[in-house]
């Protein structure tokens, strides 16, 4: 694991030179929903901090014996699983849908803790892929202003599974894009700070088009 560890962190920092920026802007999240606990142990021990989960149940539990470590949800996430995810997870990267988002705020509430959240954008239009549509991200980051106890920390995609991962690359370039643009709308409540995009497959094309979280499972795990 180490070698691959080390693998990544060099194509980490070749492309965030290549966009201008040093390997630290770039925090990398390993997807451990694959794994147990002892793979997470050696992981954190080559110095990731940070881990990704898909499953509520799973990240409760691998939250539960290893609390000093980060745990992302990066999964679909269901109404009646929300409580076992808010105020564990350091920060949720599947905000996909307005209902979701008042759940996630009542049980915040409910809890006295403020929630970290990212907004899922469904950039590559798939059926399959959830997400708030492009066209519709700036009313819905309004509309969040009502919601006090979440914070929105940034956005997040997921590319479409291709061959050669430049043709994700204009994918990521319009996720990019809207963040500059509800930037410059200025939203009060809003913090873009996090740009969520690129997997084992396309992580490197993501960073160089802004990406400073990449979530990366089997380069590191398999
Ligand atoms: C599984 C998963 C990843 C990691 O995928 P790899 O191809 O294994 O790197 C990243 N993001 C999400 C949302 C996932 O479900």
């Amino acid at each position: 694991m180490q070698e691959k560890i080390e693998t990544i962190r060099a194509r980490i920092a070749a492309a965030a030179a290549a966009s201008g920026r040093a390997a630290e802007q770039i925090t990398l999240v390993a997807v451990s929903k694959t794994v147990g606990t002892e793979e997470v142990r050696v992981a954190a021990s080559l110095g990731i901090h940070d881990f990704g989960e898909n499953r509520p149940q799973e990240l409760k539990y691998k939250g539960e014996i290893l609390p000093q470590l980060n745990w992302h949800m990066i999964g679909r996430l269901q109404t009646n699983k929300v409580k076992d995810v808010v105020g564990r997870a350091v920060l949720i990267h599947s905000l996909d849908r307005w209902n979701l988002a008042e759940e996630m705020n009542r049980r915040a509430q409910n809890s006295e803790v403020h929630q970290d959240v990212l907004l899922q954008v469904n950039i590559a239009g798939e059926e399959q892929k959830t997400g708030i549509e492009p066209g519709d991200v700036e009313a819905f980051l309004d509309a969040m202003g009502q919601l006090e106890s979440l914070h929105i920390r940034g956005l997040m995609t997921i590319a479409p599974l291709v061959t050669d991962p430049e043709e994700a690359r204009p994918i990521f370039r319009e996720l990019y894009h809207i963040q500059e643009k509800v930037r410059a709308r200025g939203f009060a409540h809003v913090n873009l700070q996090y740009l969520s995009m690129g997997m084992s497959q396309d992580f490197q094309v993501a960073i160089e088009e802004g990406a400073n979280l990449v979530r990366i499972g089997s380069a590191i795990f398999h």
